[in-house]
């Protein structure tokens, strides 16, 4: 069992399918880096509401959420 804890930000976008505010991405990093870097680059991202997926670009998040520890789902 690994409990590494993956710091980094939570981005919330507004789902260009259903228009809510739904879409979440995250961007993982050991070290604070600046709203403007994490708004340079572009996501993944995937709607809770309607299962949307498709790519983002950083500057349209609604909201960029620091955590300690992102819960990254295993792949597979
Ligand atoms: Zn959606």
């Amino acid at each position: 069992m690994t409990a590494m804890k993956t710091p980094g930000y939570i981005l919330t976008f507004r789902c260009v399918n259903c228009g809510r505010l739904e879409a979440c991405t995250h961007y993982a990093c050991e070290r604070a880096v600046s709203d403007d870097q994490i708004r340079a680059r572009i996501y993944e991202a995937n709607c809770e509401g309607c299962g949307w997926k498709g790519v983002v670009c950083g500057v349209s998040a609604i909201q960029i959420h620091p955590t300690p520890d992102l819960k990254l789902k295993p792949q597979g």
